[in-house]
């Protein structure tokens, strides 16, 4: 069977037309296919700090349970008209509330949030939301069912907060499972650990749910929804004429969201690209039925310059100075070792013959410090920190193989007077980076983009494969 995967995200899910407009989707897409769900919108906030003032500070957290329950079972009554269906998802919905009210009251109890109870307190927005949508669906008469990852397997690493899916040993369950000609509404952002536990896979984690079921399922592809229009040139709360970027790689999409377009999640094109999987991108708000953007090897033309400038701020770097560090061997290894003991993640490594500059997240910073200056090799003689700094990207297939690149975001960003503080080239091939003071950020983003991406230039793009004619 050819699955489709569909994935609706928290944006998707606010109001109770919001609902409507899902099923509507949905209904659009022939059997089998699976749609995987993240909570409503900003619930996994809510809870997650709910959580912690119950644990840190006595807080009760009964005011919580009720808001929150009442605005659930205020959705299924707007919802779903049939009496027996509406009987039946209340009392499942009764059961999970119950549930999540107990994980509550124990940490209350202890006054503390072990990362285990916090993986499974989160994932109540997600097991709350499909059965809601399910149930949505069933009323509409279609042929569904609620598949949980525990029940099919969606087997992770165990690491709580941002936990790996393991595809292998994922396979053999999941292939098992899903074997009927029908739909299935899965709750993302969570599995579960060989030991049976639950795992979140990190803030967004829906899509990277998604992307390992349709890698599992050889799906046709997996269709995300989401009410902005796809990719950017750029974003387009800070340059006023960015446009719609029709066909990506899977490398720049991932570069992308790496560094700032908060589009996808970081993780996703990882289980659709071995596999050649389409990543269709869609706006459910005036649905054309046409993706916004593509993602996918097919037919990776390159462009002469960039299809996108992201950014992302909060950043910090840590500079390790020493006459030798380029060339005695061990060093890199030796520092990054010192990271990673410290729990600290670098997001990038510049170096030079004389220096290591670690791209880190600002709030890493003084850990990241801390841990060098107690075990910094002899070979370093110094250390300077750079912080309130943010990173920007071009981003594009090849992009640095061609020439000037770098030189024209140079100049433009040199016209409005920024300096530039870093500048990194070459690890990807379709990436450049460049470093700024984060107060320059905004106008380095504007320069930038309006070099590359001219008013009225169209939009930096060509024409994407037959991907687009795909009907549902
Ligand atoms: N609900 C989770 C979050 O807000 C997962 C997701 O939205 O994909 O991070
Ligand atoms: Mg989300």
């Amino acid at each position: 069977m050819l699955y489709r995967i569909i994935k609706f995200g928290g944006s998707n899910l606010q109001d109770a037309r919001d609902f409507s407009r899902c099923a509507e989707v949905v209904s659009n897409y022939s059997t089998p296919s699976i749609i995987v769900v993240s909570a409503f919108y900003n619930v996994t906030d809510r809870i997650s700090r709910a959580a912690l003032k119950a644990s840190e500070s006595g807080h009760n957290p009964g005011t919580f349970i009720e808001e929150f329950s009442a605005e659930c079972f205020k959705q299924v009554k707007t919802n779903i008209h049939d009496r027996s269906l509406l009987e039946k998802t209340n009392a499942e919905l009764e059961r999970l509330i119950e549930k999540l009210s107990l994980l509550f009251k124990g940490i209350h109890a202890i006054g503390e949030l072990p990362e285990s109870i916090n993986d499974t307190l989160l994932s109540y927005g997600e097991r709350i939301s499909a059965l809601i949508l399910t149930s949505v669906l069933s009323s509409r008469n279609l042929p569904v069912s609620l598949a949980l990852p525990e029940d099919f397997g969606l087997i992770t690493d165990g690491e709580f907060g941002s936990a790996s899916i393991l595809l292998r040993e994922s396979s053999k369950r999941v292939k098992k499972f899903f074997n009927k000609n029908q739909y299935y509404v899965v709750p993302g952002f969570y599995g579960v650990s060989l030991e049976g536990k639950t795992t979140l896979l990190g803030r967004g984690g829906t899509d990277y749910s998604a992307a390992a079921l349709a890698n599992l399922l050889d799906a046709e592809s997996l269709d995300i929804w989401k009410d902005v229009d796809g990719f950017q040139t750029g974003d387009p709360r800070i340059v006023k004429d960015s446009r719609t970027i029709d066909f990506l790689s899977y490398n720049e999409a991932a570069e992308l969201s790496y560094f700032g377009a908060k589009i996808l999640h970081p993780r996703t094109v990882e289980p659709l690209q071995p596999k050649n999987i389409p990543l269709r991108i869609f706006n459910i708000s005036g649905n054309s039925g046409k993706p916004a953007t593509v993602i996918h090897n097919g037919s990776v033309e390159e462009l002469p310059g960039p299809k996108s400038i992201t950014f992302s701020r909060n950043f910090s770097v840590l500079k390790l100075k020493g006459p030798a560090v380029g060339i005695k061997p061990g060093v890199l290894a030796q520092v990054a070792g010192i990271m990673d003991t410290a729990g600290v993640n670098i997001s990038s490594v510049f170096t030079s013959q004389t220096a290591i500059c670690f791209l880190l997240l600002g709030s890493d910073l003084r850990k990241a410090r801390k841990a060098i200056r107690n075990e910094a090799p002899a070979l370093i003689s110094d250390v300077e920190t750079l912080s309130d700094i943010a990173l920007v990207a071009l981003v594009g297939e090849g992009i640095t193989k061609k020439k000037g690149i770098a030189a024209k975001a140079f100049q433009a960003v040199a016209e409005e007077d920024i300096n530039v503080e870093i500048i990194a080239a070459g690890a990807s091939t379709a990436a450049v980076y460049f470093v700024v003071k984060e107060n320059d950020c905004d106008r380095a983003v504007k320069a930038t983009h309006r070099y590359f991406f001219p008013e009225n230039s169209g939009p930096n793009n060509h024409q994407y494969s037959d991907l687009t004619s795909v009907v549902l």
